[in-house]
């Protein structure tokens, strides 16, 4: 069949016709697809959810082979993922995501004004690259198809080499459910192949929209190198790299010594540190409380087991980047895990530096992808403010403070807030909740643009326009810019908030 994931040989002629005609079918399908009703594609997206439900047993196991994730935890991402689905098909059966208004006309006012209405229309065929690190929740059925589809979006989807297994599998759910659900054929497609030329060709092709990727630095950064190559560039909603600041205040850390330190320890090697939200950096001000939290963090880091990595690739990047880190001047080791590394497994590792040491050399501020976290210790609080200036954007921000401490530090906390799209009180980064007002994005490097999430209803922002219609009749109106509001959803009339029908 033509929709089954094409593993895309890299002999250039046949290789570009591949992917035109991927993309045409792209584009086609998308014609059709945008039409159908919210009820339709609200109901396409539980179709996926329960189909993929129906393979739970086949591939969880065949995942934790390609990828070395356990069990339990790919249950719990695999439900994430088929959760996620079904919140998407809600929020588009309520239908007032797409953010309905209408300015009524104004015969009386000199110039006459006008009847204007607006809402968000999809974009179009938008790529997604599957991540290597969330096999279920951000690949071929993860959060960026289910929020294009939601938007009445087609998707292609570049599908990850490290689970490709499971890529195939989960694209079956899908196109079992295309079949069940009557959405057009090619609404939904998956290559394999290298990023560098099939990843590059289809976000290059002028048919493609948008793109949604989750990865490396280098990779989001090249994507975005591509789209402004096109003739016509396209939005590229790229999560890259992120090393997620904690500031630990000086009260809790007398009071909470011990916890803070179990609390951390277990969220740095948590998913062996594969966590875009990993705490990388961990700042705290001189004092004897800090340097007790200090080695009870060591003291648990000891502990930590070495564990395999998802990839070889990833393994070698965390080991490449520990050992340059071991490298750079000031840079002192706080423990390690004790026992001996096999194949394809990481030490967890935390180590300090001064605030002087870390102002002076920016590779402190680059991303180690792994269970790896620098500890900054100041001087002051001006130090403590001139380290956080001194960072990248981030996806989170976290304060760990009592009310003391959020009172005495108020400035250093507002300063916290400029550098993150989440930020956390008392809570650790890693976990992100999948729900409305999740903000799972951040200044750049963090994303590659901040006014938006990849997690949560609202990543569906990502691929739809506003488009404005002007004096048109009711029946050429959308079902949800007609006057008797036919799916009854929540709109701005005149400036007010209804679901009432235009009285006309
Ligand atoms: P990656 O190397 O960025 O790859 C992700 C996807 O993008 C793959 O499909 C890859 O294709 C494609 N790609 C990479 N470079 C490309 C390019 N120049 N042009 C077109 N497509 C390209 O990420 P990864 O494989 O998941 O892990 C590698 C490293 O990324 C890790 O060691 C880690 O440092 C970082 N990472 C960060 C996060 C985060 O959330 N911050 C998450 C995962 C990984 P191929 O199939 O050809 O590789």
């Amino acid at each position: 069949m033509m929709y089954e994931t094409a593993n895309l040989k890299e002999v250039p002629a046949i290789f570009e016709n591949n992917i035109k005609e991927v993309m045409q079918r792209s584009f086609d399908a998308f014609t059709l697809f945008k039409k159908i009703t919210p009820g339709k594609r609200a109901s396409f997206l539980e179709t996926i959810a329960d189909e993929i439900e129906k393979l739970r047993e086949q591939l969880v196991p065949v995942t934790n082979e390609e990828t070395n994730l356990p069990s339990a935890r790919l249950n719990g991402e695999l439900t994430r993922t088929t959760s996620q689905l079904k919140m998407f098909a809600t929020l588009i059966k309520e239908g007032s995501w797409v953010e309905a208004s209408i300015d009524t006309a104004d015969n009386n006012r000199t110039p006459s004004k006008p009847d204007i209405r607006k809402m968000l229309v999809p974009v179009g065929p938008v790529i997604v690259f599957g991540a290597s690190n969330f096999p279920f929740a951000f690949s071929t059925a993860g959060g960026d198809t289910a929020s294009a589809l939601a938007s009445g979006s087609s998707v292609v989807i570049k599908g990850h080499s490290a689970h490709a297994k499971t890529s195939e599998l989960i694209f079956t759910a899908i196109k079992k459910a295309i079949e069940i659900s009557g959405i057009p054929e090619y609404t939904v497609q998956q290559v394999m192949g290298s990023g560098n030329t099939v990843g590059k060709a289809l976000v290059m092709h002028p048919h493609a929209k948008g793109v949604g990727f989750t990865g490396s630095f280098t990779g989001g950064k090249a994507l975005v190198e591509y789209s402004n190559q096109r003739e016509i560039p396209i939005p590229v909603f790229a999560e890259m790299s992120s090393i997620n600041p904690v500031v630990f205040y000086p009260d809790t850390i007398e009071k909470n010594t011990e916890a803070l330190a179990t609390m951390y320890a277990a969220s740095i090697t948590l998913g062996v540190g594969q966590f875009c939200t990993n705490p990388g950096i961990l700042l705290g001000i001189k004092s004897k409380s800090f340097n007790n939290f200090l080695s009870a963090l060591g003291n648990e880091i000891t502990k930590a087991q070495p564990q395999k990595m998802l990839h070889s690739g990833i393994c070698s990047s965390y080991k490449k980047g520990v050992a340059e880190m071991l490298t750079q001047q000031g840079l002192e080791v706080i423990a390690q895990s004790s026992s001996e590394a096999k194949d394809m497994e990481a030490v967890a590792l935390v180590a300090s530096v001064n605030a002087k040491d870390f102002l002076s050399n920016k590779h402190f501020t680059e991303e180690v992808f792994g269970p790896y976290s620098l500890t900054i210790i100041c001087d002051d609080k001006e130090k403590l403010k001139q380290c956080l200036q001194n960072l990248k954007g981030q996806l989170t921000s976290t304060i760990m403070a009592t009310d003391k401490d959020i009172k005495d530090f108020a400035d250093v906390i507002e300063l916290q807030h400029t550098l993150a799209g989440r930020v956390l009180l008392n809570n650790a980064p890693t976990g992100v909740e999948v729900c409305a007002s999740m903000v799972h994005g951040g200044p750049y490097p963090a994303t590659t643009d901040a006014r938006f999430t990849s997690v949560g209803t609202t990543a569906i922002k990502r691929w739809v326009r506003p488009i404005c219609l002007q004096n048109f009749n009711d029946n050429m109106l959308p079902d949800e810019l007609k006057n008797n509001n036919p799916l009854s959803i929540l709109r701005l009339v005149d400036n007010v908030h209804t679901r009432e029908a235009l009285k006309v």
